[in-house]
């Protein structure tokens, strides 16, 4: 009776162990980084394993996502990158944000994966196409204002509106590359060259009085965004962070112009 009983508390012992050391190949951690190594914290149940979402593995600008997708996804550090110019992103372009042309490439160019906070506080999966000469600075202030929870409504690629600058701005799109030389002129816009963002743009609208007395204004639904000396959701001025990170990192604000003015905008200065 006595051998009986060692024997028993043996083999429980030996499945105990076992049972504990089973975390390190639980089939429940997807991810290396989210593993936690203590039995005792660890608490893999079917209800709360969280699968990735398509909306984050095949990033699907415009969803909305929760911390526990990120988390899921892998974490935030993925969430924020610049890549070359995947070829789907390529051929959603051509003959709208990306014309043939002989000053711009697709090798100038970099995608950009971000997540941004909506006014409402909820996390949108967004997307740009920057030139490769501000793409990292751009990846770190949007991580930067993700942090702070700055609010963005919306990071769509232009081509979702046929790179139609006045719908997409209607629409209250943030955006930074479209090829287009600027009006009456062979100029390129910084934006025809990715050097130039737009953030937020129906609350901070482009406008310039002509000499005839009246105004010409961008987004035209924007009128009365062109008064800043209300408080209204997503306006840009001098106290707002998106200034504050732009200018800190080398670009201008259209809101500072004298001749016209820009609030959307910030473009690198060179
Ligand atoms: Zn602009």
């Amino acid at each position: 009776m006595i051998l009986k009983t060692i024997l028993l508390a043996f083999v429980l012992g030996s499945w105990l162990t076992a049972s504990a050391q089973c975390c390190s190949s639980c089939p429940h951690h997807t991810s290396p980084n989210t593993h936690h190594p203590s039995p005792n914290t660890h608490h893999p149940t079917p209800n709360t394993h969280h699968p990735t979402p398509i909306a984050l593995s095949q990033w699907q600008a415009g969803a909305i996502v929760s911390e526990a997708d990120i988390e899921a996804f892998g974490g935030l550090e993925k969430c924020f990158a610049a890549e070359e110019i995947p070829d789907a992103v390529w051929q959603r372009m051509q003959g709208k944000t990306y014309k043939t042309n002989p000053h711009i490439g697709r090798a100038d160019l970099r995608h950009i994966r971000t997540l941004h906070w909506d006014y409402d506080g909820r996390i949108h999966v967004g997307e740009m196409v920057s030139n490769k000469l501000i793409a990292d600075r751009l990846v770190r202030i949007f991580r930067q204002l993700y942090d702070a929870h700055y609010p963005i409504q919306q990071m769509l690629l232009p081509d979702v509106y046929d790179a139609d600058d006045e719908t997409q701005m209607r629409h209250n799109n943030s955006s930074c590359f479209c090829y287009r030389v600027v009006a009456g002129s062979t100029k390129l816009s910084k934006h025809a060259r990715g050097l130039a963002v737009d953030i937020n743009t129906l609350y901070n609208p482009y406008y310039k009085d002509r000499a005839d007395g009246t105004r010409f204004i961008q987004p035209a639904t924007a009128a009365q965004y062109c008064n800043r000396t209300g408080s209204f959701p997503y306006k840009i001025d001098k106290q707002d962070l998106c200034y504050k990170l732009f200018t800190e990192n080398g670009f201008e604000w259209g809101g500072d112009w004298k001749t016209c003015k820009d609030f959307q905008h910030f473009e690198l200065i060179e």
